[in-house]
């Protein structure tokens, strides 16, 4: 079998949704396939802002929200030829009366009850159109499979139950069918909560549904021709890398690479399924394998990497003292509580500093946090640049010309700019 995953931009309109159908009658005749979805074109960010107006019971933007949620499916719903149906209804109702209840519990849990009704919507309807064109399948609500823990927006998944429910849930259905269509991006506790996997989770969703089937291939299908050696939003001529390794693609993620959530690597190497990165604008063309755990093809292209939104923070021990490992602790079970991500730590005597995304509200209770325990500086505004490459003689002076390098951090195949975003 093979696992497909269809982004939020690949649904986006009623257009794409009919490529989407073109692509699964050429590519998904084969062999079983089990098709994980987004929520559709923006979704989850306007679903974002619905849950914090939810959450802050203001109830003129929640309504204005769910309304401007409510024309975007409707348009595309009736653009696709789809009638009301029950099943749509009643999930509107659902819907409806979530929205209506008082905030009860953590902003985290309201925020997945709310955000994960696009992945819902989305399936919904793409089942809905799949069905109204004869293309025969079954609909698996994803919760029923993916089982995390309680950490909401976060959630954790629990490997070995989820195994279970997809080997008896899924294989079934899809030994029966040929075809499944499924949520990514949303799970649920044993109590039947539910739960979310994490701003583009369903990359993992679909990796965690290949792995658990022992799927022969996953597909990701993107608007970009494959992974390239660089972002095309801030560097010219990129080219494509037909193939990379696992080792590649995770570091390349890790650093900053949004082609592929950091998170899917992983159970795909350690069942060795190859990882596609192909273009449902043109299904045709090869786009990039991921495959092996070291590949020699490629290796001569430099890779860059740009994370923009960052921030700088040094701290130094307010006794003006080294800083020790007991200082160190103190700031890393710090950051651990404020789920701060660190791209890149240095450290000197009497210094030490780490760059991180900029969410301002997590960041400011965390330099607040710190500043109890130490002298804290930091710079915002700030981008950081990767760039991994053999040869590290390879002139790219070029990019980082005009803006002002704050720190340089290098090792035999990495080097990283922290840098000042475009002047
Ligand atoms: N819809 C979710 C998001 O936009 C998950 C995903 O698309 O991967 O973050």
């Amino acid at each position: 079998m093979q696992v497909f995953k269809f982004g939020g931009a690949s649904v986006k309109d009623a257009p794409s949704v009919r490529n989407v159908l073109s692509i699964l009658k050429s590519h998904a005749n084969t062999m079983p396939t089990l098709m994980v979805i987004s929520a559709m074109g923006k979704t989850t960010n306007l679903l974002e802002d619905l849950a914090l107006a939810f959450f802050k019971k203001d109830r003129n933007l929640r309504d204005l929200t769910f309304e401007k949620f409510l024309h975007y499916h409707h348009s595309i719903r009736a653009e696709l030829g789809i009638n009301e149906t029950e099943s749509w209804n009643d999930f509107l109702d659902e819907f409806r009366w979530e929205l209506e209840c008082e905030p009860s519990n953590t902003f985290e849990y309201h925020y997945d009850q709310i955000v994960s009704k696009g992945e819902m919507a989305s399936s919904l309807i793409v089942s809905e159109f799949l069905k109204s064109s004869g293309f025969s399948h079954a609909l698996l609500d994803a919760r029923d499979v993916i089982i995390t823990d309680d950490n909401y927006r976060e959630g954790n998944v629990d490997m070995q139950k989820s195994e279970k429910k997809a080997l008896e849930y899924c294989l079934p259905v899809l030994n029966k069918e040929k075809f499944v269509l499924t949520q990514g991006f949303i799970g649920s506790t044993v109590e039947n909560t539910t739960t979310t996997l994490g701003r583009e989770g369903s990359d993992y969703s679909a990796a965690l549904f290949a792995h658990f089937l022992n799927a022969e291939k996953m597909v990701v299908w993107k608007d970009v021709p494959g992974v390239l050696n660089a972002d095309p939003r801030y560097f010219k001529n990129p080219v494509l890398l037909t193939e990379l390794s696992y080792y590649d693609a995770i570091e390349m993620t890790y650093y900053g690479a949004t082609v592929i959530h950091p998170k899917t690597i992983r159970p795909l190497q350690n069942k060795k399924i190859p990882l596609w990165v192909k273009s449902f604008l043109h299904p045709e063309k090869e786009g990039t394998k991921i495959c092996r755990d070291y590949t020699e093809k490629n290796k001569k292209l430099p890779i860059f990497i740009y994370k923009p939104n960052q921030i700088l923070i040094s701290i130094q021990p307010k006794d003006f003292s080294f800083i020790s490992e007991g200082n160190l602790s103190v700031f890393f079970s710090i950051a651990q509580k404020y789920k701060i991500k660190i791209h890149l730590m240095q450290n000197s005597a009497l210094n030490f500093s780490i760059c991180t995304d900029f969410f301002p509200d997590r960041v400011f209770a965390f330099l607040e946090s710190l500043k109890s325990h130490f002298k804290v500086t930091y710079n915002e505004g700030l981008g950081l640049l990767t760039v991994r490459s053999k040869n590290l003689a390879y002139d790219y002076s070029e990019i980082l010309k005009g803006r002002s390098i704050l720190l340089i951090q290098k090792t035999r195949n990495t080097s990283q700019y922290v840098i000042s975003e475009n002047e």
